[in-house]
């Protein structure tokens, strides 16, 4: 279908007001969990967490039952009470295996029921659970422990309503080995010594892919009043120097958005395995060792999962088709932040790297994929993890900018937190708020804001923001004479790039350089050495499409020493093109696999064929 057509018969669908989540078997319509107190033990030589998980309750349609997620949990028990403290025996149904969702946990309630106990315990493949031998940690001597929650694998180590419509307060009591810390995305207290018996209290609702767990030998930094790092001991100095503007963020988006809701803000640094490049679980972002670069180059992820604290966390997409809401508001407020604390440059820099990562991304996706209102039904929410939701949605938000003027813009941004605090919205309900409180009275500028086309539509409609970056420009100019064969690499400024200008540089020349150009920019900026994460992951790339052979080694490294999602992907993508970089693929992959969190296993397993392969 054309485009336009498409385009325009999307337009004539009428606005729903509430959507259901596909991505759960819950229905909080009927009975709604309000409350959690976890009270678990994490057993580190079963690798099982087990205890129970009290829920409390709210029914909203009289003899409805209460229907929870679970992926791969035992339950032993389940009970219920109506007054909170006596409980009775429940009868309760574990459904059917679905592929993506689990099982539906099904219990019967007792009339004027308030809360029900489950006593449960985890499975040995736990999609949110990653347990790390003591090899596989920095510090080589105790094990550890995370979580990963979201998008819908909080139902593998507690048993919920786990869609992010449903928001929850929680308590938690922890027992752990004696010798390691527990932090949790609750209050965490930074003076808490070492006991083996925690507490935590998560006061304001959040969403369930927000519960958030780690076990393991950390220590803390303060970096400002209400801001500071855990991590392991070999690693937490290194990442409070590199996380030192951390008060600064918190500070310039107070500024611009509203107050920090949350308390205080710590960050986590996480064992190199762990799959993203941040999650802004909230007062306790986890963030990927990979975004400690030594200069403060890679420190937008911090200032992304930061500014979660408003667009995600406070204001939270109702289901995983809403995704953009979550993270194109984040992609934009991020670089406010940046462009506050360390100057427009900066920001316009990352969001040119962004447009042309998009960019590379749209030309690969099928047309429905290219749409911020995905339609994601019988998929895994991990399809709609593309460039899409975070470079489109920030791209439409700068858009929305233009047409209004940043004062005006920012104001209703500011207007759009307070109104849906504490709430999860979706797309539709963002629809009408931006039409009541932006788009009316001026009809010549709704016009041009395009509001339908953007978010239902396919692609980048003509009149999207294009950034631009002098310095980027450059590089480009270089890029191409280089290419071309009018400049050597050694005559190029390199030494003078910032890691923005090389990832640019990297991703500006053609895919098939050649051998012979990249060991002539290996001799003169020895880019195979290159600490960056993110520079190092674009020469890679270019290593593994030009047969580069110099780099094998240090490709095997990369892939074995860090797991982050973002990073294997389009590398094993890469090398199973040909037969001989499929059979390193394989061997690698052998050797990295046990190190690799369950989901990016899920990912990679799909690209080199794993099943056949055993
Ligand atoms: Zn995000």
């Amino acid at each position: 279908m054309p485009l336009r057509i498409l385009a325009a018969c999307l337009i004539a669908v009428p606005l729903r007001a509430a959507e259901r989540d596909v991505h759960s078997f819950a229905t909080p319509d009927d009975v709604r969990v309000r409350h959690v107190d976890l009270d678990i033990t994490t057993d580190f030589d079963a690798r099982q967490i087990r205890g129970t998980a009290t829920l409390g309750v709210e029914l909203r349609v009289a003899g409805k039952p209460l229907v929870l997620d679970t992926r791969g949990l035992t339950v032993d028990a389940v009970e219920a009470s109506t007054d909170g403290t006596a409980f009775a025996k429940a009868p309760f149904e574990l459904g059917k295996p679905d592929p993506i969702l689990g099982q539906a946990l099904t219990i019967q309630l007792p009339k004027a029921a308030r809360a029900v106990r489950i006593k449960y315990a985890t499975g040995p493949n736990a999609t949110a659970l990653q347990w790390l031998s003591p090899a596989q940690t920095a510090g080589k001597k105790h094990p550890l422990l995370f979580t990963q929650s979201e998008a819908i694998d909080a139902r593998s180590w507690v048993p919920l309503q786990d869609t992010p419509g449903v928001r929850i307060t929680y308590t938690a009591h922890v027992r752990t080995p004696k010798d390691l810390l527990a932090v949790m995305s609750a209050r965490n207290d930074p003076d808490q010594k070492r006991t083996g018996d925690y507490r935590f209290e998560m006061t304001q609702p959040i969403p369930s892919y927000l519960m958030a767990l780690c076990v393991g030998d950390l220590e803390f930094r303060r970096l400002g009043p209400r801001t500071g790092v855990y991590a392991e001991p070999a690693v937490v100095d290194k990442a409070a120097r590199e996380f030192s503007d951390l008060e600064e963020f918190l500070k310039a988006c107070e500024k611009l958005y509203g107050p920090y809701r949350w308390g205080r803000y710590d960050v986590l640094v996480m064992p190199p395995s762990f799959p993203f490049g941040g999650m802004e679980n909230p007062r306790l972002t986890f963030a990927s060792p990979t975004t400690i670069a030594g200069d403060k180059s890679l420190v937008s992820v911090l200032a992304h999962e930061l500014a979660h604290s408003w667009s995600g966390n406070l204001v939270s997409n109702a289901t995983w088709r809403d995704f953009w809401l979550n993270e194109g508001f984040t992609v934009y407020l991020e670089r406010r932040i940046l462009e506050a604390v360390y100057g427009k440059a900066r920001a316009d820099a990352e969001a040119v790297l962004g447009r042309r990562s998009l960019e590379r991304e749209l030309a690969e996706l099928p047309k429905p994929d290219q749409v911020l209102h995905i339609d994601l039904k019988g998929r895994s929410p991990d399809a709609g993890l593309t460039d899409v939701p975070y470079e489109k949605g920030a791209l439409f938000l700068k858009h929305l900018e233009a047409v209004y003027g940043r004062e005006r813009f920012d104001e209703f941004l500011k207007g759009y937190f307070a109104h849906f605090a504490f709430q999860s919205i979706t797309t539709d309900q963002f629809a009408k708020y931006l039409e009541e409180h932006l788009l009316q009275g001026d009809p010549e500028k709704a016009a041009k804001a395009n509001v339908r086309e953007w978010l239902n539509g396919p692609g980048l409609p003509p009149d999207a923001p294009n950034p631009t970056a002098p310095a980027l420009t450059k590089v480009e100019d270089q890029a191409k004479a280089f290419a071309a064969g009018t400049v050597k690499a050694a005559d190029l400024p390199g030494k003078t790039w910032s890691a923005h200008g090389w990832v640019h540089f990297l991703t500006s020349v053609p895919p098939d350089l050649g051998k012979d150009k990249l060991a002539a920019l290996d001799a003169a900026f020895g880019v195979t050495k290159s600490g960056n994460s993110e520079v190092l992951f674009q020469w890679l790339l270019l290593a593994v499409r030009n047969g580069y052979e110099p780099a094998h080694d240090r490709l095997e490294q990369f892939l074995t020493e860090q797991g982050r999602r973002k990073f294997l992907q389009p590398l094993y993508q890469e090398l199973v093109k040909t037969p001989a970089g499929k059979e390193r693929a394989l061997a690698i992959y052998k050797k990295a696999r046990p190190t690799y969190h369950p989901a990016s296993v899920e990912t990679v397993d799909g690209i080199v064929g794993w099943k056949e392969a055993k």
